[in-house]
């Protein structure tokens, strides 16, 4: 390959809109393009390394018995709505009619789809287990795509599902997924951990989850220093010191027009953690108030399993308006008995740190009043007392009491254990060697392509530019002469058809400028013909991210290569 035919040049500036190190090389190497918010090109050289990193998933996938398949990116949204995902999944998945009118879905993963195809070529259990994967594009819908590569509302996933007649039998594969996975990222050079994670919009009941930590990371892990446990925020349990002191006697504080917790708390003179906060939610089983403290988060994840429903999502205007609660001041404390009397009524779920402490701050659905020393079974109540909120900070982990620590972190892969979520749902049935007639039990994998990449260049990297693991780099050798000479520029020639994986550097450009673009594009090996080519018919070789200079003769460098590549693994 030509250097000067290339689509993507580099560049020296660094991009605008770039949040990370990472991004930037990709950027400026010439990798990838932006089309629009959270949409990516891949150019020549990044599309190569996206490749090879399929290649590499590819061969992990075929090692577990994986049967590759492709299903189409377009489902039925009927499929959806048996599954019972179509309004759990929202605006997140986007919903079209075709030219006869059927509604139809951008499919953002392919549960449904893989059960259907299953459903119509497995008859017996004794084609169990079977593990299909695709490698498939995704669009998911996402408001404000952030972080370039790292998080797209397009992308390539590899996405595999695995049917079992047992659960013994799909807790054996769990771990063989697991393994594959991180044999993936090992191989990317790719830093990472692994923790218990939300289920989501997956269903199922277990997860867990590859994280890299990144500080633009959009998710949070919560790890023990002193045991193993690492969890995602969504599902993490730690224990808090709660106040629980004596019930003192409630009172009224005016607090005028403040409304934000840490504006009520600063007016009042306590910390945030005194106070009682109350956030509205919607679900299949109607209007539903969350109650943590000031200082938490509500964990939906935590809140939909309380509730036993699939999902949990905030109220929107209109359901608060027509309920005629201000969310500003909403509070299980003086609800009006006839919200309470509506139709099933709201219902109230305290997180148990809130329902152990004692003499909090709250609102009361009155604007501009708190109250203070409220407690709970005193001045309200709820129907559910549970941890529904995010692990914060100044938690300890509940096996050894150590302080956990909060880290940033960007999921890479993802393990499910969905059971017979879907094969219930959407009757695959087989029999048994009973005659029995059973539902399958499934397991679903996913791990981003691009987004690997995006991670790869993250972890790999140094001041010049990329460093490819070698065999994920774009090209092996990188190939520039030095001079005018026209016997150094027939032997660079002659090199460059003998050499596979080869990008002759062919521009009239300074010797340090070619030098400076392999630096940032990552190449591994640089051979460089100069004048002593003309003397004895030797060339340089440099390693990338290393100062060493090797010399061969021409005709050998294949195999100089290959001698440095062994030396290095
Ligand atoms: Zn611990």
């Amino acid at each position: 390959m030509l250097y000067s035919k290339l689509v993507g040049k580099t560049s020296r500036d660094r991009p605008r809109s770039v949040r990370s190190r990472g991004q930037e090389l990709l950027r400026r190497g010439g990798f990838i393009a932006p089309l629009a918010q959270g949409l990516y090109s891949f150019l020549p050289l990044g599309y190569r390394v996206v490749q090879r990193i399929t290649d590499l998933v590819r061969s992990e996938m075929r090692a577990l018995d994986g049967q590759e398949v492709l299903l189409p990116v377009v489902n039925p949204l009927e499929l959806w709505n048996r599954s019972g995902r179509e309004s759990i999944l929202g605006r997140d998945m986007i919903r079209f009619r075709d030219a006869s009118s059927r509604a139809m879905v951008l499919a953002p993963t392919h549960e449904e789809a893989m059960v259907e195809l299953v459903k119509s070529m497995i008859g017996s259990y004794r084609d169990l287990p079977l593990f299909l994967y695709q490698f498939q594009t995704k669009y998911r819908n996402e408001l404000r795509p952030r972080g370039g590569l790292l998080r797209t509302r397009e992308f390539v996933m590899n996405d595999g599902y695995s049917f079992h007649r047992s659960f013994t039998d799909l807790n054996n594969f769990l771990p063989k997924v697991y393994a594959a996975y991180e044999r993936i990222l090992k191989s990317c050079r790719v830093p990472f951990l692994t923790a218990e994670a939300a289920v989501g919009a997956m269903m199922g009941d277990r997860s867990f989850e590859f994280l890299m930590p990144f500080d633009g990371g959009d998710d949070t892990v919560i790890t023990c220093p002193g045991c193993s446990y690492a969890a995602n925020r969504e599902v993490a349990v730690g224990t808090v010191a709660v106040d629980s002191g004596a019930p003192k006697p409630t009172a009224t504080v005016h607090v005028g027009d403040v409304v934000s917790i840490a504006e009520v708390a600063a007016k009042i003179g306590v910390p945030t953690s005194r106070l009682g906060k109350t956030m509205i939610y919607s679900c299949e089983a109607g209007i539903v108030f969350a109650v943590v403290r000031g200082d938490q988060m509500v964990s939906e994840e935590k809140l939909a399993r309380v509730l036993n429903v699939a999902a949990v999502r905030r109220a929107d205007s209109q359901e608060l308006s027509f309920l005629g609660i201000d969310p500003l001041v909403a509070s299980p404390l003086g609800l009006p008995s006839d919200l309470l009397a509506l139709d099933g009524g709201i219902r109230t779920v305290v997180d148990t740190v809130v329902a152990e402490s004692s003499n909090l701050v709250f609102a009361a659905n009155e604007p501009e009043v708190r109250y203070v020393n409220v407690n709970f079974g005193r001045d309200y109540d709820g129907e559910i007392v549970a941890d529904i909120s995010q692990v914060g900070g100044g938690a300890r982990c509940v096996d050894c009491n150590t302080p956990l620590v909060l880290q940033r972190v960007i999921e890479l892969a993802h393990v499910f254990r969905l059971g017979d979520y879907y094969s219930r749902r959407l009757r695959l049935t087989l029999t048994d060697s009973n005659k029995r007639r059973f539902n399958p039990l499934m397991g679903a994998y996913g791990i981003g392509i691009g987004r690997l990449m995006a991670a790869t260049a993250e972890a790999n990297n140094d001041r010049r530019g990329l460093n490819w693991p070698h065999h994920l780099a774009p090209f092996r050798v990188y190939l520039a002469g030095i001079g005018r000479s026209p016997r150094v520029a027939r032997g660079v020639e002659a090199i460059h058809d003998e050499l596979a994986d080869c990008l002759l550097d062919d521009r009239m450009v300074s010797i340090s400028t070619k030098f400076r673009d392999a630096d940032l594009i990552g190449v591994p090996y640089r051979v460089i013909v100069a004048r002593r080519f003309e003397d004895d018919g030797e060339v340089e070789i440099l390693t990338r991210g290393s100062t060493r200079v090797i010399r061969a003769h021409a005709s050998q460098i294949a195999s100089a290569i290959e001698q440095i590549a062994g030396s290095l693994s």
